[in-house]
């Protein structure tokens, strides 16, 4: 079984409990296999040690019959963005190296009550900000399928570590598209819950009013899985909800005969990659013949998505981020003779990298007494807009399904110089965000590079059970998921 690090964690689950497999087993190898794909950036911390003892620790409780359910023992990673007790949490800054917090969130507690094994922390563009992993201050992270590529971002390093095989799972955040857009460019699943669903206690913050916690994982089924661990109300962050969770893994196999699915004519733009186009037209043909019914719906101001978000997350990051002074945490410039005003701006100015301070600076403006009504306010309102144009789209179908992207994974670089280009990679994905839905992408096919393509569902809020029901009609017809990048 050295090639168990394959396994997906419902395949793991069965595994466990038949003691077909022992957790110290597959544990190490995910471990091998982060050592033979350390090429690939995805890590900025492993923590062998831990999760062994760890992993042992789950094979007693399952020895004493006292295994805590499907995640026990199973060896999962988790975007350096998750506050930690016992590992580094650095959110790929400079700002926050040798930083570990005194706590774990509530995301992270609820995956280990669950019996998570930890591996480490993954990679992922600083604070958050990025479609590419280009910005981590660490190293970017490269795509498994082809490596002069991206693998998308921010999440980048969580999405590489799961397409890969070097953790079963992992949990990344997505502020406009950063579960969703690198799962898309990765070919793996990801998925990001309604806002309020999961605690975002101990996830440091980068736009607080569209930032959600959510999985990324190899198939539809695990995607369930984890979901159940981490989902529902939590005291500790105002915003969560307490709302009912259902069981997400019973109604997987209920199929789409009968169901509605709007695709919204907006998200057909010229630019869209061919390739894409064809690969979503022919899962939009299957989810036909698997008896749903397809209609045309609009979404009037999908056009101005990018701009209203790109001014609420920099403006909401500007002062999340305001923190980050030299006092509190981690990175500290301090010069003989320095006033504390020299401090905090040497501080800021040598921790953060170019890409932070960009959106600080246009957020910070952006907030400004003369501009707050041109720029934010307006956006504010902008926001309402996207948000009814969901709802009214929703109210007549059971959920929409778009391309994740509009191209395939682009290569290292290309972007990279030019931020409105790399800004709009997120076109299709933060219409989610800013009305607050839940949104998963799914593998839907290769291109003719043998790049992986996604499929976005998105649906009504609190409605993640039926994405997960869509998503795994497809992917029993199609499995792309099983296909695996050869490294
Ligand atoms: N790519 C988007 C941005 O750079 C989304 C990031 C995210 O979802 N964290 O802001």
């Amino acid at each position: 079984m050295d090639q168990c690090y394959e396994l997906t964690i419902h395949d793991a689950a069965e595994a466990l409990s038949e003691k077909r497999i022992s957790s110290r087993e597959l544990t190490e190898s995910c471990l091998n296999r982060i050592e033979a794909t350390q090429e690939l950036g995805a890590f900025l911390h492993v923590d062998p040690v831990g999760a062994l003892a760890q992993a042992d620790a789950a094979d007693e409780r399952r020895g004493r019959g006292e295994t805590c359910g499907p995640l026990d023992g199973v060896p999962l990673g988790l975007k350096d963005i998750f506050l930690t007790r016992d590992l580094p949490t650095t959110c790929a800054s400079k700002m926050l190296e040798g930083f570990s917090a005194p706590y774990d969130g509530t995301a992270v507690g609820r995956l280990k009550a669950a019996g998570m094994v930890l591996l480490g922390k993954l990679n992922m563009d600083e604070f958050a900000m990025g479609s590419s992993n280009e910005h981590s201050a660490y190293g970017r992270a490269l795509n498994p399928w082809d490596r002069e590529r991206v693998p998308g971002g921010s999440s980048g390093g969580s999405a590489v570590a799961v397409a890969a095989g070097s953790v079963m799972g992992a949990l990344g955040t997505d502020t406009g598209g950063s579960i969703r857009q690198p799962a898309g460019l990765t070919g793996i699943v990801g998925l990001k819950p309604t806002y309020g669903r999961v605690s975002r206690y101990g996830v440091i913050a980068f736009a607080s009013s569209l930032d959600q916690v959510g999985p990324m994982t190899r198939d539809v089924q695990d995607c369930a899985l984890m979901l159940q661990a981490i989902a529902g109300y939590d005291p500790k962050d105002s915003t969560s909800v307490e709302r009912e969770v259902p069981d997400y893994s019973a109604s997987l196999e209920a199929g789409v005969a009968g169901m509605r699915l709007g695709v919204p004519k907006e998200y057909f733009i010229d630019g869209m990659d061919s390739e894409v186009r064809r690969a979503v037209d022919a899962a939009i043909e299957s989810y036909r013949s698997l008896g749903a019914e397809v209609v045309e719906v609009s979404l009037p101001h999908t056009d101005h998505g990018i701009a209203t978000y790109y001014l609420i997350a920099t403006a909401e990051a500007s002062s999340n981020l305001a923190r980050f002074d030299g006092v509190r945490y981690g990175f500290r410039r301090e010069a003989e003779g320095d006033g504390l005003l020299d401090m905090y701006s040497n501080t800021r100015g040598e921790g953060f990298g170019f890409e932070v301070k960009r959106r600080i600076m246009l957020g910070t403006y952006a907030l400004s007494a003369g501009y707050y009504d041109a720029y934010y306010l307006k956006a504010q309102k902008v926001r309402t807009l996207v948000r009814q144009d969901f709802e009214s789209a929703l109210s007549g179908v059971d959920a929409i399904v778009t391309p994740t992207s509009p191209t395939v994974a682009f290569r290292v670089g290309e972007n990279a110089g030019d931020p409105l280009a790399m800004y709009l990679t997120d076109v299709f994905t933060v219409g989610a965000n800013l009305a607050g839905l839940p949104g998963l992408s799914l593998p839907c096919g290769f291109n003719s590079d043998g790049l992986p393509i996604g499929l976005q569902i998105l649906g009504r809020p609190w409605d993640e059970a039926t994405l997960l029901r869509i998503a795994r009609a497809y992917e029993r017809e199609h499995p792309w998921c099983s296909r695996r990048a050869e490294l």
